[in-house]
């Protein structure tokens, strides 16, 4: 089969891999419907992490399950299913209790690489959501949104408690910035404020559901936020960037008892104690559950009552993946879809 492999920073190729097998009776081999690269990627892509040698890409992925293993009971070949950038077995007590990226079996999808024409799923009836049955093709690309950048944005937003009454500012406007201010609508929040100075990331915003759009940053952003809030700041804030720059915007945006949501994969991020300690907000993050909405996610995009897909801006072959890489890198692309 075909997939995406980084050798080096920028130089992302598609080359021939070995198909994947059943290794673990627990496993499936879908065949991707589509995959695409995430803002995620672009750290390796840009040497900021440091690949050890040639590397299989990608996290999201879509597709038809080909095969399963033999301990395998509620994902059956000819499927369509979704499944998040952690395989987990959705069983032990983290799962149970919401967090099933942090499951004691999990498995990093990226380690195995899924922009690609096929792909291994660990713990396969644990990690896969299936679709009532296939799905049209213009639904293809919001159920993609679904495995990743949907389901960040969406725990950014529940980890910032935002919600009916609530005002949300939203730090970032990449896919899952995006998704974030989609789902702060979906709950309820009243107003939305997405903080983004490019004029097709503040539409799709807008689109999304955001109420303003603030495009300064930094400490006029914060600013900003403080006088448009009566100089509280923001109940609910998402972090989608995940640079000091943001991290520290995110929590001083955001008023005593208030609630930061941090999805953003943290690179260099500091925060002094002292200014943690007077700011009175609340902290929730890290590497997004996105198994615990998969189900309520895909239930909404199959009634045609979220369109998250709408973030993919850009659809190249897979053959293409190098393409794809530099519009992100060059913010060209707001996400690309690849088509194995
Ligand atoms: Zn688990």
């Amino acid at each position: 089969m075909l997939g995406a492999v980084l050798h080096a920073p920028g130089d992302v190729r598609v080359e021939e891999r070995a198909d994947p097998a059943i290794i673990e009776p627990t496993d499936a081999v879908i065949r991707l419907s589509a995959t695409c690269i995430c803002g995620s990627d672009l750290w390796p892509y840009r040497g900021v992490e440091k690949p050890g040698g040639p590397v299989p890409m990608g996290h999201e992925y879509v597709g038809i399950v080909e095969e399963v293993g033999a301990d395998v009971r509620t994902i059956k070949p000819g499927q369509f299913v979704i499944g998040s950038f952690w395989a987990s077995d959705d069983t032990c007590e983290l799962c149970r209790a919401g967090y099933q990226s942090s499951c004691v079996h999990r498995v990093l999808m990226g380690t195995i690489g899924t922009q690609s024409q096929l792909a291994r799923v660990p713990l396969a009836d644990g990690t896969l959501v299936a679709t009532p049955e296939p799905p049209p093709a213009d639904l293809v690309p919001s159920l993609l949104a679904a495995s990743d950048v949907l389901g960040t944005g969406w725990f950014g937003a529940v980890a910032a408690e935002a919600g009916p009454g609530k005002t949300v500012a939203v730090v970032g406007d990449g896919a899952v910035g995006l998704c974030g201010v989609l789902a702060a609508r979906r709950l309820g929040a009243e107003r939305i404020i997405a903080m983004s100075r490019h004029a097709p990331r503040q539409e799709l915003a807008l689109a999304f559901g955001a109420t303003d759009i603030v495009t300064e940053r930094g400490a006029d952003g914060v600013a900003k936020i403080k006088e448009m809030t009566g100089g509280l700041g923001a109940h609910s804030v998402i972090e989608a960037v995940g640079t000091q720059e943001s991290m520290t915007q995110a929590i001083r945006s955001t008023r005593p008892g208030g609630h930061v949501g941090f999805v953003g994969v943290s690179h260099g991020v500091e925060l002094p104690g002292e200014e943690l300690f007077f700011s009175q907000v609340h902290l929730h993050g890290g590497p997004a559950p996105v198994r615990r909405f998969l189900p309520e996610l895909v239930d909404l995009i199959w009634r045609r009552e979220i369109d998250p897909g709408r973030v993919f801006d850009l659809t190249l072959p897979l053959e293409e993946s190098a393409e794809g890489y530099r519009a992100m890198d060059e913010r060209r692309a707001i996400k690309v879809l690849l088509t194995p």
